[in-house]
């Protein structure tokens, strides 16, 4: 693959397993932009900030080392040196993260880092597949492929309850579907870059295929 591949959409579409394995077998690097703004909710929590307190937030946010690793086979998080890769995916912070990724400053911050990232795995590897919700509108907009993955909400809502389950997390699945729920409508609210197919992105409904039948599909798109 050469150059970015923007893969964006809400959660539970099975966006980032694609993500990963479609880099994998395109051989191009992988960027979890979501695991960026996780790393920086983590921090704001664990320092005692409220998250909608986006004065606060924002005065914070430069201060947090925010370090991801861009191998798709190992994907890193790091908070400072520590690895925070499950600390991440917890539910306090699916609940904070929406709050914090509003804040104009951290949006600033992530971007630039995100970019200066693509950069240097465009320099070394050629391609990287970018896993987002602004990446085909924002951080990438000259991406040649620009993918959008849509999902049923009933779909969304169990993909996201078999990711807690096997996190050993026990959602029903009423209660999967109102936390991925909430999180979008912010997401796709939010004043600074709201979470949007780019104009010229594909908008790919991955309700009724597999994991395997998306990634071939998307390969094929890569590829053409
Ligand atoms: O993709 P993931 O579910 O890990 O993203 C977590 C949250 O980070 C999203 O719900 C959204 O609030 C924020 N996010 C964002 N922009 C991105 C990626 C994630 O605002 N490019």
């Amino acid at each position: 693959l050469h150059g970015v591949v923007a893969l964006d959409g809400p959660s539970g579409t099975g966006k980032t397993t694609v993500a990963r394995k479609l880099a994998a077998a395109l051989g191009a690097g992988y960027l979890d932009t979501g695991a960026m703004y996780r790393v920086v909710t983590l921090a704001v929590l664990r320092e005692g900030i409220d998250p909608d307190d986006s004065v606060a937030v924002a005065a914070f946010a430069g201060h947090v080392e925010v370090g991801v690793g861009t191998d798709p086979a190992r994907p890193r998080a790091r908070l400072g040196g520590e690895d925070v890769g499950e600390q991440i995916r917890a539910e306090r912070v699916n609940g904070a993260v929406s709050a914090v990724s509003a804040v104009p400053a951290v949006r600033e911050l992530l971007v630039t880092g995100q970019r200066e990232i693509i950069a240097s795995v465009l320099r070394s590897v050629g391609g990287i597949v970018v896993d987002g919700r602004d990446i085909g509108t924002v951080v990438a907009p000259d991406a040649p492929l620009k993918v959008y993955l849509t999902a049923s909400a009933e779909v969304r809502a169990a993909r996201r309850s078999a990711q807690d389950s096997a996190a050993g997390r026990t959602l029903t699945a009423e209660q999967a579907l109102a936390s991925v729920d909430r999180r979008d409508t912010l997401d796709s609210t939010r004043k600074t870059s709201p979470m949007r197919p780019a104009e010229d992105a594909v908008v790919f409904d991955t309700t009724e295929l597999t994991i395997d039948q998306v990634i071939v599909a998307l390969s094929e798109l890569a590829s053409q």
